[in-house]
C-alpha cells in the first residue's frame, strides 16, 4: 500500500497533516485515555476546565506541573522527525496539531499550527494576554498577570472552550487547499479538529490515515494504515524522497 500512496501523491505540491496524541504515544507521552493518563484518580475532564480552575487553582496547577514534568522528560520519536522531513517534499506544507507537548517543534518542524495551545506557555485567565517566559509555578504563591492582576493559567484549550480563532481559521484554509491530507494518531472524534480531514477530502484531497485503531474517519480515507506512526512515517518519507530524487536526476 505504501507504494500506491507514493504513486498517488508524488506529483502533489500542497500537503497538510493533522496530528493527535497518538503521534506522541511512542515518545511515552500519556494519552488522556487509559490508566496512564490519570493523576491522583482524577480524570482530565475534572481538571482541564475553567470550572476546576475557579474552584481550586492549586490542584489544577499541581496537575499541570506534573504533566509539564512528564512531558519535559520525553523526546520526539521517529514519527515527529519524519514529519519534519516530509515538509521538505512539498512546496506548501502545514502541520496542524492537537497536541500541547511541543514535540513537533523540538523535532524541528517550523510551520506548526497548535490548535490546543502549548503546555509550556501561560496566559492570563482574565485578560487573555500571553505571559512570556517559562514561569515556574509554585502552587502556594501563584503568579498574577502583570497587566491586569488576573490569575495566570496554562495557555491550552480546556474542555468546553473555543479554539483560538486565528489558528483554527488558518487550519481551515490549509485544509481547503491541500491536495494531500494526513490524519495521524487522532481519534477523529473532537470537532472542529476532526472536520479538517473531511473538509480537505470534500475539496478533492487524497486522505491518508495512520492509526493502529479504526476511527470514524477510516470510512472516508483513501488509504488507512492500521499501524504506529513512528514505524510507517519514516518508511513513507524515504520512499517519497527516492522518487523525488529520481525526478531531479531526470
Ligand atoms: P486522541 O483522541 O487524539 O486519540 C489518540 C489516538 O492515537 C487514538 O485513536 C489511538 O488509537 C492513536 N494511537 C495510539 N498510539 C498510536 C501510534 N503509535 N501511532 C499512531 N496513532 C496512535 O487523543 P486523546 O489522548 O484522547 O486526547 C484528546 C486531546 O487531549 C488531544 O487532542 C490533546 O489536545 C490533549 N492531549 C494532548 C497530549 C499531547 O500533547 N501529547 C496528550 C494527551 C492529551
Ligand atoms: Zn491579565
Amino acid at each position: 500500500m505504501l507504494d500506491q500512496v507514493v504513486k498517488t501523491i508524488q506529483n502533489s505540491t500542497s500537503a497538510a497533516v493533522l496530528t493527535g496524541a497518538g503521534i506522541s504515544a511512542e515518545s511515552g507521552v500519556p494519552t488522556f485515555r487509559g490508566q496512564q493518563g490519570l493523576w491522583k484518580k482524577f480524570r482530565p475532564e475534572q481538571l482541564a476546565t475553567m470550572e476546576a480552575f475557579l474552584a481550586d487553582q492549586v490542584v489544577v496547577w499541581e496537575w499541570y506541573n506534573w504533566r509539564r514534568q512528564l512531558i519535559s522528560e520525553t523526546r520526539p520519536n521517529p514519527g515527529h522527525f519524519a514529519l519534519r522531513d516530509l515538509a521538505e517534499l512539498f512546496n506548501d506544507f502545514t502541520l496542524i496539531t492537537q497536541n500541547v507537548d511541543n514535540l513537533h517543534r523540538l523535532a524541528g518542524s517550523v510551520r506548526v499550527l497548535e490548535l490546543h495551545g502549548n503546555i509550556y506557555r501561560n496566559k492570563c485567565a482574565d485578560c487573555d494576554r500571553q505571559v512570556a517566559g517559562q514561569l515556574e509555578i509554585v502552587p502556594d504563591s501563584l503568579p498574577i498577570c502583570p497587566a491586569c492582576g488576573g490569575r495566570i493559567r496554562p495557555d491550552v484549550v480546556w474542555f468546553g472552550e473555543m479554539l483560538p480563532s486565528d489558528v483554527i481559521e488558518e487550519a481551515y484554509r490549509v485544509a481547503e487547499r491541500a491536495e494531500v491530507f494526513f490524519s495521524i494518531g487522532t481519534s477523529a472524534l473532537v470537532h472542529p479538529a476532526a472536520s479538517l480531514p473531511l473538509i480537505a477530502k470534500r475539496r478533492g484531497a487524497t486522505l491518508i490515515e495512520i492509526n493502529p485503531e479504526r476511527t470514524p474517519l477510516s470510512d472516508y480515507a483513501d488509504f488507512t494504515f492500521l499501524a504506529n506512526s513512528g514505524e510507517i512515517l519514516p518508511e513513507l518519507v524515504s520512499r517519497l524522497r527516492a522518487v523525488s530524487e529520481r525526478k531531479v536526476r531526470r
